[in-house]
């Protein structure tokens, strides 16, 4: 494979960026090698500057449902580019966006718009401090929640993959503030709940894992966290970037029948477009400035780019209900056939799979919580990502992160990543 303008790049990225990238995940230390440099997308096809061509299996990490340059999108930021990019004043696509995201998710009464994942949930945990009247949060080992202060305590995704789970320049004033639990372990909560009484403002989750691999919550785990919350007056938030309009409409508050008090949502909901944002109980909501006292603000907040374009893919979504039943079967098919290879090869591997998120993990046993998912051997992972590479399909460059499938992707796709898995397991055992 010839990647020579990407290492061109790379070197001269390093430069003048920080590791030669926007963000850690990207520079393919935990696999090794050159990032691929990518100069354009199509449907399911991602495109790097050498001009190779990979079957995209990260889509953005999960805003890409319908695939690359759906048209629909396209044409929805054209026409909204012809009347400026910003203006910093309200504009009738939020209005429209706001009742959108309402409709859809079923535990959302009001929303504010944001510009990242990052400021959803720091914004949703000041709101339940500044609700509630306490300071702490509970967060899970493992889950990542953007890189606000509070949240980089135990942290998954790329602050694991880069060995900083907890990283350096986080006060301890506010370290101490975060305590973390195991995931899916109730009754480790219900321990730090009691040995803080009445000082727990939120408990924040990935209701379904992403940024450990993907890992799901065990039966009961999500309903023991509403209950809790409900007898100790905890505010629990639901971080749905990941999830949220892609394992259901309603996302996987919707998926799993458990409604949380506040919601945080990303990326998905500006098709590609940088924003977030947070919402829930029309009480607690009405505790942002400037109905209520906790302040959060934002010049390009509900940007008229943005908004048209996430617009575009919401309602889409929300008209089409077939896409969940076939990305779905999408999923489903790909785990088959993952388990049917790994049954020839004699492998033992773990899969998670739920929806269109899965994630092949490379130990033997079940993968429910951060422990589990670190005992994970780094190092095939990384040669196991490399021989994907090269037979074109595109891959997280680190067991701690879930794949994303699209509605692009034909079964002949499928068949083309299920053929790839099994020759690249069988590379890897040679
Ligand atoms: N929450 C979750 C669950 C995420 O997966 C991410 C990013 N992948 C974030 C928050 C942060 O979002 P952003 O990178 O847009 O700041």
């Amino acid at each position: 494979m010839n990647i020579t303008t990407s290492q061109k790049l790379f070197e001269k990225a390093n430069q003048f960026i920080p590791g030669g990238v926007n963000s850690p995940v990207r520079a393919f230390r935990a696999v090794g090698g050159t990032p691929i440099f990518i100069k354009s997308a199509k449907g399911p096809y991602i495109f790097d500057e050498d001009d190779n061509r990979y079957i995209e299996l990260i889509n953005s990490w999960g805003p890409m449902i319908l695939g690359h340059a759906n048209e629909l999108i396209e044409k929805a930021v054209a026409d909204a580019i012809q009347h400026s990019f910003s203006f910093g004043a309200p504009t009738r696509r939020e209005v429209e966006m706001a009742e959108r995201i309402v409709g859809m998710v079923p535990s959302v009464e009001k929303v504010r718009m944001v510009n990242s994942g990052t400021e959803a949930t720091m914004s949703a945990i000041r709101v339940a401090r500044g609700f509630t009247g306490r300071d702490k949060i509970i967060k899970f080992a493992g889950c990542y929640h953007g890189h606000g202060d509070s949240f980089l305590i135990a942290a998954g995704s790329g602050a694991v993959t880069h060995g900083t789970p907890d990283s350096p320049g986080v006060p301890e004033g506010v370290a101490k503030d975060t305590l973390t639990a195991p995931f899916n372990d109730l009754e480790a909560v219900q321990k730090l709940v009691d040995a803080n009484s009445g000082q727990v403002a939120t408990i924040i989750i990935e209701p379904v894992v992403g940024n450990m691999g993907c890992v799901l919550p065990e039966p009961g785990f999500l309903e023991g966290l509403r209950s809790l919350c409900d007898k100790e007056g905890i505010i629990l938030i639901f971080d749905e970037v990941m999830t949220g309009f892609r394992l259901s409409k309603g996302g996987a508050q919707e998926r799993f029948s458990v409604m949380p008090d506040m919601t945080t949502l990303g990326k998905i909901i500006g098709g590609g477009m940088p924003v977030g944002a947070y919402g829930g109980r029309e009480d607690i909501m009405n505790y942002v400035s400037p109905a209520g006292p906790v302040y959060q603000a934002g010049t390009l907040s509900g940007n008229p780019i943005a908004m048209a374009a996430g617009l575009a893919m919401l309602d889409y979504l929300n008209d089409h209900q077939e896409v969940y039943l076939n990305l779905d079967q999408a999923g489903v098919k790909l785990a088959q056939g993952f388990r049917s290879s790994m049954e020839k090869l004699g492998l033992k591997y773990t899969i998670n799979q739920i929806g269109s998120m899965y994630t092949l993990f490379f130990t033997e046993e079940p993968v429910k919580d951060f422990p589990a998912a670190r005992s994970c051997n780094m190092e095939l992972y990384g040669r196991y990502f490399h021989a994907m590479l090269e037979r074109g399909v595109y891959l997280g460059a680190s067991q701690y992160e879930s794949m994303f499938l699209s509605t692009a992707l034909e079964e002949s796709h499928l068949d083309h990543i299920i053929q790839a898995n099994e020759d690249s397991l069988r590379a890897i055992m040679e």
